[in-house]
């Protein structure tokens, strides 16, 4: 008996075994750590057993997808389409298509029209989490047809415009924003100015601007700095990490990251906390500055209603720029982040994109640049201070990060913290959102 047939043979009872409804908590550890240890021929064997399962308590192996090489997912993207035509409304099936959407939307691009039939059979909020499969999609003539079709319901014509603006090429997205305008498509799930938010731009009734770069790194931190301070209740077994914390830093720059600033923070007058010093290049939103010194205060998160901003003089430098009253409430007293280097390597095209749609679980979401990852559907884009303007995405922080004093910094619970820029008025805006 070949390697590989014992694998299908262990999937096959272990399917069996779920199938009869026998779901022992225990067990899942073991299955866990054995399925990360197989081959991947085994693996993407058992993500597609189980995406065909058609018991709704059947266990999930999406988190698989994550660690197959790119040429495996063709295979689950035809098998997951063909798993939601027998079973449209089951999560699991929709998650492992979400997941694929953001990892490799070509592999979903084939079956686009079986998609959209079984989309415009269930409720919009289904079709929301799978309509990433649409990004980079060349062949819009169907959906073209659908809007133009004054006969068919509403609600088809305004998927189809929610598909044709996730596509993301603009010109295409006009399209679909003018049948919006002219009200022969009324009610998108979002409407349409959130809908473009969520996607990361925004429409002035003559222009679309992209709020983000298309450039992406991801910041890696060492391993022991990210686990100077050892999470309260760490996972009942432990899983290999993320692929995204392990990315090729061989050719990455290095740059310092956390400690303090010689400028204070208008609201507790403490030191302002350094983040990090980027330049133009990597981002290509920053015009106006040879270097931008991001900072925040880890102290007064929550004490800024409408996000802490920041001015930064000609070379630079942040310098806190009060706005609005602050929030009585009791400061957190933090001394910033413990200071490090942190590397910037430029993120293969297979991570480019984290959505919210299928909660990134265990992913590195420290990223510089690219589209953010929202917690949900709560884009929370800091409009200029100054001007007034929607601000550009520049760098995201997940939580976990130690702080100088060995404690980790959560954003309040578990979150992420957002950072902004205005290049007009070299302004930099700070917001974190929790779970
Ligand atoms: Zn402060
Ligand atoms: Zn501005």
């Amino acid at each position: 008996m070949d390697d590989s047939k014992n694998w299908h043979e262990l999937i096959d009872s272990l399917f069996n075994w779920y199938h009869g409804g026998r779901i022992g908590k225990d067990s899942r550890p073991f299955f866990d750590n054995e399925l990360y240890d197989a081959p991947h021929e085994a693996q993407a064997y058992a993500i597609k057993r189980f995406l065909r399962a058609t018991h709704s308590y059947a266990r999930s192996f999406n988190y698989l997808i994550d660690f197959l090489p790119d040429e495996y997912l063709p295979e689950i993207a035809e098998a997951a389409i063909v798993a939601i035509e027998v079973e449209p409304s089951n999560d699991r099936i929709v998650e492992a298509i979400a997941r694929i959407s953001d990892q490799q939307p070509t592999a979903l691009h084939p079956y686009l029209g079986r998609l959209f039939e079984v989309m415009t059979h269930q409720d919009k909020h289904f079709g929301y989490d799978v309509q990433g499969s649409w990004r980079g999609a060349s062949n819009i003539d169907g959906l073209k047809a659908i809007i133009s079709d004054k006969q068919l319901p509403n609600e088809i014509r305004a998927k189809a415009c929610e598909c044709l603006l996730e596509t993301r090429n603009p010109e295409v997205m006009l399209i679909a924003i003018k049948e919006i305008e002219a009200a022969y498509v009324v009610d998108t799930w979002l409407g349409l100015d959130d809908m473009l938010k969520q996607l990361g731009f925004e429409w002035n009734g003559e222009h679309l601007r992209q709020l983000y770069s298309d450039m992406v790194y991801h910041l890696i931190f060492q391993k022991e700095y990210r686990l100077t301070s050892v999470p309260e209740y760490p996972r009942p077994f432990t899983r290999p990490e993320h692929p995204t914390y392990h990315l090729d830093t061989s050719h990455a720059k290095q740059l310092a990251f956390g400690g303090v600033t010689e400028e204070t923070c208008w609201i507790c007058q403490g030191a302002l906390h350094h983040v990090i010093t980027i330049t133009p290049e990597l981002t290509g939103l920053v015009h106006s500055r040879q270097q931008v010194e991001l900072v925040t205060c880890l102290s007064c998160l929550y004490m800024a209603a409408s996000g802490l901003f920041y001015r930064h003089d000609e070379s630079g430098k942040a310098i806190a720029m009060p706005h609005g009253e602050p929030i009585a409430i009791e400061e957190l007293n933090s001394p910033g982040f413990m200071p490090t280097k942190v590397a910037l390597v430029q993120t293969p095209s297979r991570w480019q994109w984290q959505d919210n749609k299928h909660h990134s679980d265990n992913a590195n979401l420290s990223r510089l640049g690219g589209n953010p990852y929202w917690l949900q559907y709560n884009a929370e884009y800091l409009d200029c201070p100054e001007c007034g303007k929607r601000m550009d995405f520049l760098m995201q922080l997940m939580d976990g990060l130690p702080e100088a004093n060995g404690t980790q910094q959560a954003w309040g619970d578990t979150g992420i913290g957002y950072f902004f820029w205005c290049d007009k008025c070299a302004i930099s805006g700070f917001v974190s959102v929790t779970t």
